[in-house]
């Protein structure tokens, strides 16, 4: 076998085995495979292994790797999940099937404006800030209602849920911390009348804190792809 078929399955795994222990369905938590960093060969491997969403964060980077791979293209998804600029909407607007990282109103109706006319609307995640560092993208809890509803009523977009990205912590008690914070703005949201199904968080360090508060999709690059390389 493979490392990235290995690292692959073990990952599927460490997702079964914390459903198990939460007393949930593990077909209830999805797993998006993050290659930023790494070749489109290794994305064609993880599919070979039967993975079939993909996350990537720079544009550039990202739309090469799906032209790499258009071949590929009726059976893989891909997902933005870096920091977006309003001038670099159009193409992640064309080639994407999600993104998980929209921060502000106006890139959302950038990318409504941008989806093509031939593809389905847009999935998107709003980012929240949970831990509300200054450093971190992401909306405020408190403005998050607001700005979900305006994303919602979106023609070419369709809000699927909520995306954070906590900081790191130690042990699983603190990395519960945010993710529980994020389900319940999620369930909020949710009975405030968004038909949100979406709630992405959850990175390899994390994943079982993030599964054991709702999770249900994980966002997990180095487990499967290895250590990242930035020096090239
Ligand atoms: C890189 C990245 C991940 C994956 O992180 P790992 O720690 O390698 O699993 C997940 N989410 C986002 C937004 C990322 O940028």
């Amino acid at each position: 076998m493979s490392d990235l078929k290995h690292n692959l399955d073990a990952v599927l795994q460490r997702i079964r085995v914390a459903a198990e222990a939460a007393g949930r369905d593990a077909q209830s938590v999805s797993l998006l495979a993050v290659s930023k960093t790494f070749p489109a060969e290794d994305v064609r491997a993880v599919h070979a292994a039967g993975q079939r969403a993909f996350g990537e964060n720079y544009v550039q980077e990202a739309t090469a790797k799906i032209a790499a791979l258009a071949d590929l293209r009726e059976s893989l998804e891909w997902h933005f999940i870096g920091p977006l600029q309003s001038n670099k909407t159009r193409p992640v607007a064309e080639a994407f099937d999600w993104v998980h990282s929209v921060d502000r109103l106006k890139i959302a109706q950038r990318l409504s404006e941008q989806r093509p006319a031939h593809l389905p609307p847009l999935n998107v995640c709003l980012q929240v800030n949970v831990s509300g560092e200054a450093s971190k993208a992401g909306v405020t809890p408190a403005e998050a209602a607001q700005i979900a509803h305006a994303i919602a009523a979106l023609p070419r977009l369709r809000l699927r849920g909520l995306m954070s990205i906590p900081e790191p912590a130690e042990t699983v008690e603190e990395q519960r911390v945010p993710h529980r914070q994020l389900r319940e703005l999620y369930e909020q949201l949710r009975a405030d009348g968004l038909a949100l199904d979406t709630l992405s968080m959850g990175m390899s360090a994390d994943l079982e804190a993030a599964v054991h508060e709702g999770a249900t999709m994980v966002r997990v690059g180095s487990a499967i792809f290895g250590a990242r390389d930035y020096s090239h």
